[in-house]
């Protein structure tokens, strides 16, 4: 999908400020998105990816930073959204080197934008930055909390399964039930033990063979094609790959009752939203449900981290799933669209930032 303007979204609040920043020498070539400080400095991750062009690079960055102002907003954190990008250069590369270069663009807002790891980059890359910016976290530290968010962020989908399971199955607990998980990367794979441990049935699906192996002999998962796996006979559909998964050819397809994975950005248009209550298909935003990892990166910066309190704000993530489903009930609308309006309504500074 390409922007039709590249100050904003269309029929979004504008970003405040998108930083293209280029270095030469070093290959780098990026985009920093700050879509909203209203709470606080834009907080969210870097990705590092390969693009079909650059537009597609602006769209991703655009789409994810807005999706980071609603998830820092909603899970009641005192930071706004922002998210960058880096555009993988062809070929060979000097990762240290254009992480560097990166990091001196973090640098130059000046803290109105705090990066953090995310798709294509490591807690090593965030270690390297550490050295060019302050404005970074998710990066382990001797006898302090912090580091790879990705547990957390599984945990905050599996406990939003739990709480959905309830609602929409009508079951108390996850023995027996099936889930579907498109992607078993660091996210999807927590996630998948995390259902296993609970007596979940797990099918799943992921580009790379080798994760899916892992998942049929350690936790007797079902393997899956990649094509299918959106269509699986399955209670619940866990999307833990790349964005705009849910979109006008799959959503007929889908068989689940319940929708609730780690992906940025499930939704490819807001409309698709509609088609899936439509369908009688339960969606839990994106930015509701995966928020654990920006809860346990934010907590991680303010130096406030302690692995049980974090463990306990993440799973708090299950009441606001809970509320979410009492507020669309009462609003007669889409979990997308009052999600959306609950977000926007707290992108203002919070009392006691
Ligand atoms: P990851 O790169 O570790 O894992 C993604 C996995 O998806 C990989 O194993 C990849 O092979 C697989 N994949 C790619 N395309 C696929 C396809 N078409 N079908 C099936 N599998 C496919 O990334 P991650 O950190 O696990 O993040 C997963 C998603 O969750 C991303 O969208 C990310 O933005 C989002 N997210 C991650 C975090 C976090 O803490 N890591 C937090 C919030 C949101």
């Amino acid at each position: 999908m390409t922007p039709t303007s590249i100050f904003g979204l269309p029929d979004q609040a504008p970003h405040e400020r998108v930083l293209l920043a280029t270095d030469p020498a070093t290959g780098l070539k990026a985009i920093l998105a700050v879509h909203s400080t209203a709470r606080g400095p834009a907080f969210g991750g870097c990705r590092l990816w390969q693009y079909d062009a650059e537009t597609a690079a602006l769209n991703d960055a655009l789409r994810l930073s807005q999706g980071m102002s609603l998830k820092n907003a909603l899970a009641d954190l005192p930071f706004g959204g922002g998210k960058a990008v880096i555009l993988k250069p062809q070929g060979e590369f000097d990762r240290s080197a254009l992480f560097a270069a990166f990091g001196r663009a973090v640098q130059s807002l000046d803290g109105a934008y705090i990066t953090a790891e995310d798709v294509g980059t490591t807690t090593a890359d965030m270690r390297g930055l550490q050295a060019v910016t302050p404005f970074v976290s998710g990066i382990p530290r001797d006898g302090a909390f912090g580091g790879d968010p990705s547990p957390k962020t599984a945990w905050g989908v599996f406990v939003s399964i739990r709480a959905g399971v309830l609602r929409v199955l009508g079951r108390d607990s996850l023995d027996g039930v099936s889930v579907a998980i498109q992607g078993l990367g660091a996210v999807g794979w927590h996630l998948a033990e995390f259902l296993h441990r609970a007596g979940a049935k797990l099918v799943v699906a992921d580009v790379d063979a080798a994760k899916v192996e892992r998942a049929v002999a350690q936790l007797g998962a079902t393997p899956m094609h990649v094509a299918e796996i959106l269509a699986a006979e399955a209670d619940v559909l866990a999307p833990c790959a790349l964005g705009a998964s849910l979109n006008a050819q799959s959503i007929p397809a889908i068989r689940a009752r319940l929708i609730a994975g780690a992906a940025n950005n499930q939704l490819a248009t807001p409309a698709d939203g509609d088609a899936l209550q439509a369908r009688g298909i339960c969606y839990l935003p994106d930015y509701l449900v995966n928020a654990g990892g920006i809860i346990s990166v934010a907590r991680e910066y303010r130096g406030e981290g302690e692995e049980q309190a974090v463990m306990a704000e993440v799973s708090r993530i299950a009441e606001r799933v809970e509320e979410l489903l009492d507020r669309v009930q009462s609003a007669d609308s889409t979990p997308a669209r009052v999600a959306d309006d609950w977000a926007r309504a707290k992108l203002v500074r919070p009392a006691q930032a």
